[in-house]
């Protein structure tokens, strides 16, 4: 290690001394009451499995739709306490993990798939204001930015084929990113105006407290072990008994499907962040920040950051990290390794906020399927509906997928469930340990295309031939 390697080491290790090892958006007293666990054997017209965005939007969807409804949800743990409590809040229209990827895979649609991501997003904003949900939220847009000069041909590639599916993105030089915000490696951005910020954990309990109002009935700590078919009903096996069902949505995200089929279709991929605490009115004026643009930069290994309001920046991103068997464990969650990288990525990004401590340090898990973004279907003829794989963008595309799965569930052909994208699946993930060695080939990869001028060496452009892929 150099002299100057071991001080900017030491500076990076003090910025991250004392951040509590749990996620900011959880660490706050606006936190619910904790529901009781369900008492015994019951029925339910529908019952939700899975209390995150998708389960809370799928419940006060359905009594929206149908008032009165006899609605559970049944939420392992607590309500919002997995990635819909700890994500980056940003809340985008986008329903294809981005705009190349939906033109890569579904092109004829983009523009369809488009109106109805900004629609969605107007109705997550309609339902913000309607329940009074504090949940900060800002339709600031969204910057994704330029550090290194061959992605700068790529902004104006990508602003020419929105233009074409009719989405209108802004293209901004240096200057005019700088004017924004300012930093030595920002090249140049595409500003998408059809995007928001949310407080995450606020959102979740806002929507719990809404299907609470609305009389849909909650359990929390009920984990469902299995499921089972009956002719006219679903069994949900349960520590506290056998709940029965009419029709049942599965939102259960990352966990281990209760569908067998559905395990080899998604990957539990960890993902990081880290909050600073709130910037002073200097350190706010040296990065030129006043905005408040979500941002996030090209590179295959991307960060993403926002601002608060109370003017903290969460910094996270650039490792995805998959464990062998698809494993999962509550100490996965934190990583110096990848904590110590992401402060020292925020400090040549922003050199003038050296001497800014962080306050929080986490991580959480993310439903990776190899098209990236959400697939949806039905079991249990027609009487199960289940959507997963959102990956790394499911703030906004849960309620999409949520009007998806009641519209499945009542057998209604709507423009959503006429999508090509809605009716198709992905490819599987293959068994271990083709898989683990697969998603190393693909990581090493990505990291060598970034430090190689975004040049795809043959594994990956042999993926992107099939359609697979690997994302966070
Ligand atoms: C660190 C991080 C950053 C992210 N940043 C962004 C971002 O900025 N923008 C964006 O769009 N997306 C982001 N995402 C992704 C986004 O958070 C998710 O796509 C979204 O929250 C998924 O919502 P969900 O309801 O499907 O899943 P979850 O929020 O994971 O909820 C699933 C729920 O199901 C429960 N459950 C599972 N199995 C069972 C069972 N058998 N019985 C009962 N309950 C069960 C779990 O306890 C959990 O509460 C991020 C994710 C992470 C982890």
């Amino acid at each position: 290690m150099t002299g100057t390697t071991a001080v900017r080491t030491s500076a990076v290790r003090r910025a991250l001394d004392g951040a509590a090892p749990t996620p900011y958006w959880l660490d706050d007293p606006a936190r619910p009451e904790t529901a009781a666990a369900l008492a015994g054997p019951t029925s339910a017209d529908l019952v939700v499995v899975g209390g995150g965005y998708l389960g809370l939007w799928t419940a006060l969807l359905a009594v929206t739709r149908e008032p009165g409804r006899d609605v559970l949800v049944l939420e392992a743990l607590t309500c919002g306490h997995a990635a819909s409590g700890r994500n980056g809040g940003f809340c985008e229209a986008s329903l294809t993990h981005g705009l190349a990827n939906g033109l890569a895979r579904w092109p004829e649609e983009m523009p369809a798939l488009l109106e109805l991501g900004r629609t969605n997003l107007d109705a997550i904003e309609a339902a913000v204001a309607e329940h009074a949900i504090d949940c900060d939220f800002v339709r600031s847009g969204a910057l994704s930015v330029a550090t290194a000069d061959h992605q700068l041909a790529d902004l104006v590639e990508e602003q020419e084929a929105a233009a074409e599916a009719g989405q209108v993105l802004e293209l901004l030089d240096r200057a005019a990113l700088r004017d924004r915000v300012s930093s030595p490696v920002f090249r140049g951005a595409l500003l998408d105006p059809d995007s928001a910020l949310v407080e995450p954990a606020r959102l979740a309990w806002g929507l719990r407290a809404a299907c609470l109002a609305a009389g849909v009935r909650i359990a929390e700590r009920t984990p469902v072990h299995a499921l089972s078919g009956r002719e006219r009903s679903i069994q949900l096996r349960t520590t506290s008994g056998v709940v029965t069902a009419r029709q049942v949505v599965l939102a259960t995200n990352a966990a281990r499907p209760l569908l067998r089929r559905l395990r080899l279709m998604t990957v539990p991929v960890y993902d990081y962040a880290l909050m600073t605490e709130p910037l002073s009115g200097q350190q706010r004026a040296a990065i030129g920040w006043q905005g408040r643009e979500g941002i996030s930069d090209r590179t295959n290994r991307f960060h993403y950051f926002r601002t608060t309001r109370d003017g903290r920046i969460l910094w996270g991103g650039y490792d995805a990290i998959y464990h062998f068997g698809s494993r999962q464990r509550a100490a996965y969650e934190q990583r110096d390794a990848t904590f110590e990288t992401l402060a020292e990525n925020f400090f040549t990004t922003f050199p003038q906020l050296e001497g800014v401590q962080f306050t929080h340090r986490w991580g959480g898990v993310i439903d990776t399927c190899t098209r990236f973004t959400a697939f949806h279907g039905t079991a249990c003829a027609g009487r199960v509906a289940y959507a997963l794989g959102f990956t790394g963008l499911g703030v906004g595309a849960t309620r999409f997928a949520a009007e998806v799965a009641l519209d499945q569930l009542a057998g209604l052909d709507t423009p959503r469930t006429r999508l090509r994208m809605v009716r198709e699946r992905p490819v599987p993930f293959p068994p271990e340990p083709v898989r683990w060695a697969g998603i190393r080939a693909t990581t090493w990869s990505l990291a060598q295309a970034d430090r190689n001028e975004g040049r795809e060496n043959l594994w990956l452009r042999t993926m992107d031939r099939l359609g697979l892929g690997f994302d966070s």
